[in-house]
């Protein structure tokens, strides 16, 4: 079966140009995935007329259905998933006007949620061979040692199919990072701990929410920056992720990082940011075709090919 990559948020910005370099570079199907089908397919068509091929298919990450039917597609057609890079993401801008609460349940809502619902979903079918064999052996540890939330029938399903040599790329921000350091030094030890779980992640990150819309997430020691607390909980659910992998796949070798693109001019970023999405997609790039024989980097936040102290 051909190998397979899927880029989440891909008709522009970062996410299109990791779509352009994995066409070039990575040697099998690339998808170009979006939640507005026109204009992925518009990007589609651009990038045809640079002589690439890409393919299509409609992903909105805040849509479970959209995911389920993106992952029964994939593993009815690729028997599983090679290459997934979460690229997918919202910011407010710095003058938006929208009280602190509706962003802060608006940015978590895409950013962390959406995020670990296509990981549920597509990051178990990162698996060829063992497929049909070794579901239940793979299912159990993982809902013993991490005690998913939400639908963990999907999950499970998903668990069976992660391909061996996968490569997973959570794209967060260093963002994430300064606002880790605005914490109160409990939410900090929270974050840094070793054995957190997600069902404890996205406690913490529901808090923020419910603490936000009552007016009290800086008396409770949060940061005042949505987007940057739902990149601490992307980068601290992909360590989580990659712990995940080493309890039931360690023999696999997959390797799922987050990393930051760097301050890249996009929608996202503005015009003001200094570097172009071909520099942004480096990272990501970098991290996406970690050769079969590498072991690390794992379970890391990776800024300018670096690994950076969480
Ligand atoms: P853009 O705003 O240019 O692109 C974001 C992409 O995400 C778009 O394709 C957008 O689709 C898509 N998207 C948003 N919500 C959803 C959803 N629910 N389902 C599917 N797709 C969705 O941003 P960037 O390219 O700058 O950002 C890419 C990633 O890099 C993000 O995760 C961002 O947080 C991160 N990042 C960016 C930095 C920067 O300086 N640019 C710095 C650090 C991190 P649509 O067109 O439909 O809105």
């Amino acid at each position: 079966m051909a190998k397979v990559a899927v880029v989440t948020g891909g008709n522009k910005g970062v996410g299109l140009a990791v779509v352009r370099a994995l066409c070039k570079q990575f040697k099998g199907d690339v998808y170009l995935t979006a939640r507005n089908s026109k204009l992925g397919e518009e990007a589609v068509e651009a990038l045809e007329k640079e002589g690439l091929s890409p393919r299509f298919h409609q992903l909105d990450i805040d849509d479970p259905q959209s995911i389920k039917v993106l992952r029964d597609f994939l593993k009815e057609k690729y028997g599983g998933l090679d290459v997934l890079v979460n690229n997918a993401g919202i910011a407010f801008k710095v003058a938006d006007t929208s009280p602190f609460s509706v962003q802060a349940e608006v940015t978590m809502k895409t950013n962390f949620y959406g995020t670990r619902d296509v990981s549920h979903e597509l990051l178990p079918l990162i698996k060829p061979h063992a497929a049909d064999t070794t579901p239940f052996a793979i299912q159990a540890p993982v809902i013993m040692q991490t005690n998913f939330y939400g639908n963990r029938d999907v999950c499970n399903a998903l668990l069976t199919l992660i391909k061996p040599h996968g490569r997973v790329v959570n794209v967060s921000s260093m963002l994430g990072h300064g606002c880790l350091g605005q914490c109160s030094p409990r939410l900090q030890q929270e974050f840094r701990r070793d054995s957190i779980t997600e069902d404890e992640l996205v406690e913490l990150m529901e808090k923020f929410v419910e603490d936000a819309k009552k007016g009290d997430h800086l008396k409770e020691g949060w940061p005042d920056m949505a987007y940057g607390t739902s990149k601490i909980g992307l980068t601290v659910l992909s360590k989580i992720q990659a712990r995940i992998l080493d309890a039931t796949r360690k023999e696999d070798g997959i390797l799922l990082n987050a990393c930051c693109p760097g301050w890249i001019k996009t929608d996202l970023g503005g015009p003001n940011a200094p570097k172009s999405v071909e520099e942004g997609a480096k990272t990501v790039l970098y991290l996406a075709l970690l050769p079969p024989d590498v072991t690390s980097p794992h379970g890391e936040m990776i800024n300018e090919m670096k690994v950076v102290e969480w």
